[in-house]
C-alpha cells in the first residue's frame, strides 16, 4: 500500500481485496489495498482499480485489517446510519424473546457495525470498541444507546486485544452514568453476578448462554464441569444433578462460582482448583464414572500455526472425558477456536472416541447463542462449537 498523505480520503483495492469486498466480507487487509488516503478513524469510499464503487469502509492505516467495509451502498455513514444499525440490532434481540437479562445486543460485523460490541447486563451496558472509526464516533453511539435503552450506566472495556491492534488507548472507563463492580443478572432459572470491570471479555461468557441452558436440561446424577470459570454451566447443571464438581485453574473464578452457588441456594456443587489436564488424567486413571462431563476450554488455537498443538490438547481432554462417562452419560464438548473448524473438531472427537473405546451417539451440534449471530459470508463470525454426545457403551 502506498501511503499518499496528500491523497483525498478514499481507498483503491487490489483485485484480491475487491473480490473479497464483493463476496460480502468486510475485512480488507493492508496488503490488498493498492492505494489509500485518509487518517485512522475516517470513513472512506472504497473502489476497485477500474474506479467502480464498492462501499464505505472504516479506515485505519495502522491496523493489519486497514479497512472494514461497513456499507455496501452509496449512502452516508453518519449519525443516522449508526442509529439505524443499532435499532436493527436491538429489534433482532427483541425477536429472540430471551429468557434473561444478560446477552449481546450488538455483535460487531454480524450486526453491520465492524468493531463494536454492546453487551447488556441487567440495567447496564458494556461496550468493546475495536475500530478507530467507531471510537471516534463513540459519543453518537452512547447518546443513541441512552435514548433507546435508558441504561443506568455504560462501561467501555478498553482492555481488549483488538484495541491494541488498532492502536487505540486501552483504559476501562465509564462512558455514562455509574457502573458497579458486579451486577446480579438472570439466565433462565439461574442468577449470577457479572463483573463488567474485571470479568473475562465484557464481564462473562455470554456466547455460551444457550448452551448452559441446554446443559441444564441434560444434567443428572454426577456431573463434572471442567474449565468452569465462574461456574456458569455448573449452576445450571446443579438444578437437576445430584452433585456437580466445578474445576478451574483460577482461584478468583472459583471464588466467584462459590458466591453464585450461594446466591442460587445450591449446596450440591463442589469447587476444585486444579489444572484440567492433570485432573482429567487422574480421574480417568482412577476409573471414576460420571453422568455428564462438560468441557469448555479457552481457545487452544488462536492462530492457524497453533493448530497441531491445539488438536492434541483437544484430543487429550476429550479422550479422558469420554473414558469418564457412564453408559448413558453425556459429554458436552465445546471449542471457541475459530481455526479449529467443526470438521477438524469432529475428526478429533472421532479419534478420541476410537482411542477411548467408546460408542457415542451425537445428540446435538450446537453453536454460539443466537444473540451472537453468524453472517454467511463472514466465516469468522462462526467460531463456537458444542458437541453433545451420549455414551452408549
Ligand atoms: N464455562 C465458562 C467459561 C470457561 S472459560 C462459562 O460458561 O462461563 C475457560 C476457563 O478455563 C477460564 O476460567 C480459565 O481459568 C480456565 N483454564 C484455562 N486453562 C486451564 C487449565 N489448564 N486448567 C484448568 N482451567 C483452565
Amino acid at each position: 500500500m502506498e501511503l499518499t498523505g496528500s491523497m483525498e480520503p478514499r481507498a483503491v483495492l487490489r483485485d484480491r481485496g475487491a473480490a473479497r469486498a464483493r463476496s460480502g466480507h468486510p475485512w480488507i487487509y493492508r496488503s490488498d489495498i493498492a492505494e489509500a488516503g485518509g487518517e485512522a478513524g475516517d470513513v472512506v469510499p472504497v473502489f476497485d482499480r477500474s474506479g467502480n464503487f464498492l462501499g464505505w469502509g472504516f479506515y485505519n492505516p495502522g491496523s493489519e485489517i486497514s479497512l472494514r467495509v461497513a456499507e455496501r451502498r452509496d449512502e452516508p455513514v453518519d449519525e443516522c446510519w449508526f442509529r439505524t444499525r443499532i435499532e436493527r440490532a436491538l429489534a433482532y434481540r427483541d425477536s429472540l424473546e430471551i429468557d434473561g437479562d444478560a446477552y449481546r445486543l450488538l455483535h460487531a460485523e454480524a450486526d453491520g457495525v465492524p468493531g463494536l460490541v454492546v453487551d447488556r447486563y441487567g440495567e447496564y451496558l458494556v461496550l468493546q470498541v475495536g475500530s478507530a472509526a467507531v471510537d471516534r464516533r463513540l459519543d453518537w453511539i452512547v447518546d443513541t444507546l441512552v435514548e433507546l435503552l435508558s441504561p443506568r450506566g455504560i462501561l467501555l472495556r478498553g482492555d481488549s486485544a483488538a484495541r491494541k491492534r488498532e492502536g487505540l488507548d486501552t483504559a476501562v472507563r465509564v462512558l455514562y452514568g455509574e457502573v458497579p463492580e458486579s451486577v446480579v443478572v438472570r439466565e433462565g432459572p439461574v442468577r449470577y453476578r457479572a463483573r463488567p470491570w474485571s470479568g473475562q471479555k465484557t464481564g462473562g461468557f455470554l456466547d455460551q448462554r444457550e448452551n448452559r441452558l441446554a446443559a441444564g436440561r441434560y444434567a443428572r446424577g454426577r456431573v463434572l464441569d471442567v474449565f468452569s470459570y465462574a461456574g456458569g454451566f455448573a449452576l445450571h447443571a446443579a438444578r437437576r444433578a445430584e452433585t456437580v464438581e466445578a474445576v478451574d485453574a483460577s482461584g478468583p473464578a472459583l471464588e466467584a462460582a462459590r458466591a453464585d452457588a450461594e446466591l442460587n441456594g445450591r449446596e450440591n456443587i463442589a469447587f476444585t482448583r486444579s489444572n484440567a489436564f492433570d485432573l482429567l488424567r487422574g480421574r480417568s486413571d482412577a476409573g471414576e464414572g460420571y453422568d455428564m462431563v462438560i468441557l469448555d476450554p479457552p481457545a487452544f488455537a488462536r492462530t492457524k500455526r497453533e493448530l497441531p498443538r491445539a488438536r492434541r490438547a483437544y484430543k487429550e481432554i476429550n479422550l479422558r472425558a469420554m473414558k469418564l462417562l457412564n453408559p448413558g452419560g453425556i459429554l458436552f464438548s465445546c471449542s471457541c477456536s475459530y481455526h479449529f473448524s467443526r470438521e477438524l473438531m469432529e475428526d478429533t472427537l472421532r479419534s478420541a472416541a476410537a482411542d477411548a473405546g467408546k460408542t457415542l451417539r451425537v445428540r446435538e451440534w450446537r453453536g454460539q447463542a443466537r444473540d451472537h449471530p453468524e453472517i454467511l459470508t463472514v466465516p469468522e463470525t462462526r467460531y463456537l462449537k458444542c458437541a453433545v454426545l451420549e455414551c452408549l457403551r
